[in-house]
C-alpha cells in the first residue's frame, strides 16, 4: 500500500466527512475561569472588583463580581443577538482543595440545579454554568470521527516512518532504538484508525450514491 496516495485520499475524504457537530463551541461564550481570578482577587475576604475579556487587546465583554462568605456573585451582559442583550446575575459557591505540594486551590461549583460539579471555568451564557450544563463542545469535538482516526493514523506513521521504519511495506520494518513491543502495539493502532476511517469514508460514498441516485431518478 503507498501511503503518499493514502495521505492525497486523506485529504479529499476528510472534506467529505467532515459531519460537523453542532453544538455551540466553549469559545463560542466567555469563560470565567477561577485559577485567573484567583490571580485577581483574595477569595477569602469580601470584596468588589471587576473583570473583563480582551481579544488581541479590545474589550470583548466585563463583568461586575462580589466575593463574600465562600460565595462568588457575578453580574454580566449577555449578548443574544446583535440588538438583544440581557443582564445575568449568578451566585457560584466557592470550594477549596489541597494541593499536593501543599496550599489550596479554588474551585466553582456550578449553580445549576442537579448539577453541582466542582469545575475550574464555568462559561458566560444565557445562565453562568458549566461546560456540560450548556452543551458545549471542545472545538477538537468537532471533528468528525474517522477525520480523527485518519489524523490519529498518520501521526503514528509519522512517529514510525520519521524514525526509519516503514509502516505500508508487506514486511514492515521496525524503526531502529524503538523496542519491538512498542513497534508492534502502534501498528495495530494504526491499522485499528484506518480501517475506522475507511468504514467511515464507504458508509458515506454510500450515502452520497444514494443521493445522487434519487437526483437522478427526479430528473429522469
Ligand atoms: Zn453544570
Amino acid at each position: 500500500m503507498n501511503f503518499g496516495e493514502g495521505e492525497q485520499m486523506g485529504g479529499v475524504g476528510s472534506g467529505l466527512l467532515r459531519h460537523l457537530d453542532r453544538r455551540p463551541l466553549t469559545t463560542d461564550l466567555l469563560p470565567l475561569d477561577v485559577r485567573a481570578l484567583a490571580h485577581l482577587v483574595d477569595f477569602r475576604i469580601s470584596c468588589d472588583a471587576t473583570c473583563t475579556w480582551t481579544v488581541q487587546g479590545k474589550v470583548v465583554g466585563s463583568a461586575v463580581m462580589k466575593v463574600g462568605a465562600g460565595v462568588l456573585v457575578l453580574s454580566y451582559q449577555f449578548v443574544r443577538s446583535e440588538n438583544e442583550r440581557s443582564k445575568v446575575t449568578a451566585s457560584v459557591p466557592l470550594v477549596w482543595s489541597r494541593c499536593t505540594l501543599g496550599g489550596e486551590r479554588p474551585w466553582f461549583l456550578c449553580p445549576a440545579v442537579g448539577c453541582g460539579r466542582r469545575v475550574a471555568i464555568l462559561y458566560c451564557g444565557a445562565n453562568l454554568l458549566c461546560r456540560r450544563c450548556l452543551g458545549l463542545a471542545y472545538p477538537s469535538q468537532r471533528e468528525a470521527a474517522p477525520a480523527r482516526a485518519h489524523r490519529r493514523a498518520t501521526r503514528i506513521r509519522q512517529r514510525i516512518e520519521g524514525r526509519g521504519g516503514n509502516v505500508g511495506g508487506a514486511i514492515p520494518k521496525k524503526p531502529k532504538g524503538m523496542h519491538r513491543a512498542t513497534f508492534y502495539r502502534l501498528l495495530v493502532e494504526h491499522h485499528r484508525r484506518m480501517t475506522l476511517y475507511f468504514t467511515g469514508a464507504i458508509k458515506h460514498l454510500e450515502v452520497l450514491s444514494r443521493r445522487i441516485e434519487s437526483m437522478e431518478g427526479r430528473l429522469n
